[in-house]
């Protein structure tokens, strides 16, 4: 069953529409990389210290939606898409907000990544099984001031490194064997898959500052300061990507959200996972 669940992620990926700009044809996500978390694992649980205690578990979430006392969760069901070369070819230019086509990814890609949790809880309930993406689950809730920073009721990073997708940076983002540059989602279901190993030394392995104290690129690539030795400051970085000027853009642009991902091209890790001094 976790080869059709893959096919299924990656036919829609490949083949539909929504995954290409209008105008040009060209797709926002090459294949999307895919890692199965146990809905159990205990990560789930030390992520409330981690993030917050706002932060649900898998159980949490699925005891709250419709007749969710009549099931139990068995597994996450995780993906990375990898932004097209193109995209982040056009973003390593910038210097201060994004290029039209990160931008347009950033909204319409997010748009059809969305699809993509809509079809897969679809079609597993199609296949008779429950199945609901946490992003779209009523008691989901952006927390823009927390201890950690705006943060959410569910984490798809942190989803993604329970699936053994990839590791934490220096930025706050996910280093996966595709790199950082990518929109990640995730379905939980009672649909029971082994659990995907997680194959990293530590939780920040695949970033060379953590792993060896060197690079460091990121940190210049952010142009307001966000991202010190110290690690990603949140609050600073969500204020450059929603302030007025980049709404201004946004319009211009024509995309709801602007956002930014400067740190996440023309850095050593942006599609893969960086090679070192010290293997990783
Ligand atoms: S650019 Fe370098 S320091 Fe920054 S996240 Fe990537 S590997 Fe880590
Ligand atoms: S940290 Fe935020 S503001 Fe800075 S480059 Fe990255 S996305 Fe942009």
């Amino acid at each position: 069953m976790k080869e059709v669940v893959c096919d299924e992620i990656r036919r829609f990926v490949l083949e539909e529409a929504g995954n290409l700009f209008p105008e040009a044809g060209t797709p926002y996500f090459d294949a999307p990389l895919i890692g199965f978390a146990a809905a159990d694992d205990a990560l789930f649980s030390e992520y409330k210290s981690v993030i917050g205690e706002f932060h649900l578990t898998p159980a949490e979430l699925t005891a709250q939606t419709e007749g969710g006392d009549g099931w139990r969760p068995r597994t996450v069901i995780c993906w990375a898409l990898p932004i097209a070369l193109e995209i982040r070819e056009s973003n390593r230019g910038e210097t201060l907000y994004p290029s039209r086509a990160w931008a347009h990814t950033r909204s319409h890609g997010e748009s059809f990544n969305g699809s993509l949790r809509r079809h897969l809880a679809a079609y597993l309930s199609n296949a008779g099984y429950h199945a609901f993406a946490p992003q779209f689950h009523p008691v989901w809730r952006e927390y823009p001031e927390t201890p950690v920073g705006p943060a959410s009721s569910w984490s798809e990073r942190h989803a993604a490194y329970a699936a053994g997708l990839g590791t934490f940076s220096l930025n706050d983002a996910l280093i996966t064997p595709g790199g950082i540059a990518h929109r990640l989602g995730s379905v939980i279901t009672d649909l029971q898959l082994a659990p995907s190993p997680r194959p990293y030394r530590n939780h920040t392995s695949n970033c060379l500052f953590h792993r060896e104290g060197t690079c460091g690129v990121c940190i210049d690539r952010c142009p307001v300061g966000a991202i010190s030795k110290n690690g990603h400051d949140k609050r600073i970085c969500r204020d450059h990507v929603y302030g007025t000027i980049p709404k201004a853009m946004g319009e211009a642009y024509n995309v709801p959200a602007l956002g930014c991902g400067l740190c996440q091209t023309k850095v050593p890790c942006e599609s893969c996972i960086p090679q070192g001094k010290i293997a990783g």
